[in-house]
Order: C-alpha cells, then sequence, then structure tokens
C-alpha cells in the first residue's frame, strides 16, 4: 500500500484519537489508553491504531516512551517547569515579542538544513491546518508547523528558546486570545503565509524563510493586539522583576 493509500485508511482513526486528546479526557501526564483499548473503543484492528498512532507520532502530536506507552504532545523537559515558572510574570504579547526574535532565524536555518522528506511532512501539516475545524484544532497544527520548523533548524539552544515559548503559549487563556483573533479571512491569510514560508525553505533560500516568517508572525501578532483589551494592554508597562 502507497503512503498516501495508507494514510487515507487511517485518516478516520487518526481523527477519533486526535478527539480524544482534545477531549481533556486524559490522565494528567497526556497517556493515551493502549493500543488494545483503543483497537476496541474504536472497534478496529490493533495494526491500524498502530499506524494511526506512527503518523501522529511523526507529525509530533504524540510521543512514545519505551515500556510505558504514548502520550499527547511532546516529551516533557526542563523547559516545562521554566515555562510555568514564569507564565505569571509574562504575557501573550511579550512571548510574541520572543517568537518574532527566534522563529525568523530558526526558519533561516531550515532553508539550509531541512531534509526533503521533513519538507514533505511540513507541507502536509500546513494543509492539515487549513483544513482544521474548531479553533483547538488549528492551534493544534499550526503548533506543529512551528514546532518542525524549529526541530529541523538543527539548532539545539535555539530548539530549547522556542520549546520554553511553545510550552508557555498552551496556556488555555492565550489559546482563547488568539482563537479570537483568527478570522475566516484570517485564516486563508495565515495559510498563504505558511505557504510561503514552505516554498523560501525549499528553494533553500534563508533570506526569504526569515522574511517569511517575520512577515507571518507580525501578522499574527497585528491580530492579536487588535483582540486585547485595554486593560491587557497595561501589560506592556508591567513592572521588572529581575531579582527572580
Ligand atoms: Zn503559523
Amino acid at each position: 500500500m502507497s503512503i498516501s493509500n495508507r494514510n487515507l485508511s487511517i485518516e478516520p482513526i487518526t481523527q477519533q484519537v486526535l478527539a480524544l486528546i482534545r477531549s481533556g479526557h486524559l490522565a494528567a501526564d497526556g497517556k493515551l489508553p493502549t493500543e488494545r483499548v483503543l483497537a476496541e473503543q474504536f472497534d478496529v484492528s490493533r495494526r491500524s491504531v498502530r499506524l494511526a498512532l506512527d503518523s501522529l507520532e511523526e507529525q509530533g502530536l504524540v510521543w512514545r516512551k519505551q515500556g510505558k506507552g504514548t502520550f499527547a504532545g511532546q516529551p516533557a523537559d526542563p523547559t516545562g517547569d521554566l515555562a510555568a515558572r514564569i507564565a505569571g510574570e509574562t504575557n501573550a504579547l511579550q512571548v510574541m515579542e520572543a517568537r518574532l526574535c527566534i522563529e525568523p532565524e530558526l526558519a533561516g536555518l531550515c532553508a539550509k538544513r531541512m531534509q526533503p522528506e521533513e519538507l514533505a511532512r511540513l507541507r502536509g501539516l500546513a494543509q492539515r491546518q487549513f483544513e482544521a475545524n474548531g479553533p483547538e484544532a488549528i492551534e493544534l497544527w499550526d503548533g506543529a508547523f512551528h514546532r518542525l520548523i524549529a526541530q529541523c533548524a538543527r539548532n539545539r539552544p535555539l530548539l530549547t528558546a522556542f520549546a520554553l515559548l511553545d510550552k508557555i503559549r498552551t496556556n488555555p487563556e492565550w489559546i482563547r486570545l488568539r482563537a479570537r483573533a483568527r478570522s475566516e479571512p484570517s485564516l486563508e491569510v495565515s495559510h498563504c503565509e505558511h505557504v510561503t514560508i514552505i516554498e523560501a525553505i525549499a528553494a533553500g533560500d534563508p533570506e526569504l524563510a526569515r522574511i517569511a516568517m517575520r512577515d507571518h508572525l507580525t501578522t499574527r501578532f497585528e491580530a492579536m493586539r487588535l483582540e486585547l483589551d485595554p486593560a491587557d494592554s497595561a501589560w506592556d508597562t508591567v513592572p521588572l522583576d529581575l531579582d527572580t
């Protein structure tokens, strides 16, 4: 069976697993039920469940721990603890400012280092986001798109900085803010911007990739600013507490 046929046949199971992840009914550590339980629950073969999990793992939406099972999201690392510590001392706009500092550079490095099969996955993620329904699904695929770029830049310190921001931005309130900042036309704009980023990376042009990513984040940044209440703008003048 070709890869695309395979993906097509497991698509409904992939969607069911994603619905389960988004339902918020998983344990706190994000552990999914076993393949056997999922197979019974979805009334499909264990092999199909395994293939669906393979595909989700490839897309960075689940990860497997030897002998422990499959978990939603990405493995916990020290950035998670640090993100939790500073989340209350920062805000969505500061996170956007920080993303503007590092993500264009990550896209630039990606243009030099991304492998053809990774590029194919990136195209797949952009398409998934475009076809996604509902704010959670859109966030999920958009996050996976930006994460894959960060990983394929192949720079560990920058990836750690990205992972920290990625972790902070899972704050539910900010997800709601970003959801409000997305409208039907803005989704199309986002998709076009994602495609522009992909084409610059595919062309192996770091400068174009940097510009494309900067443009994309700037558009999102402006949309978020418009959604903020004037009270939230007081964040711009949050007193600094640099002793901690
Ligand atoms: Zn995006």
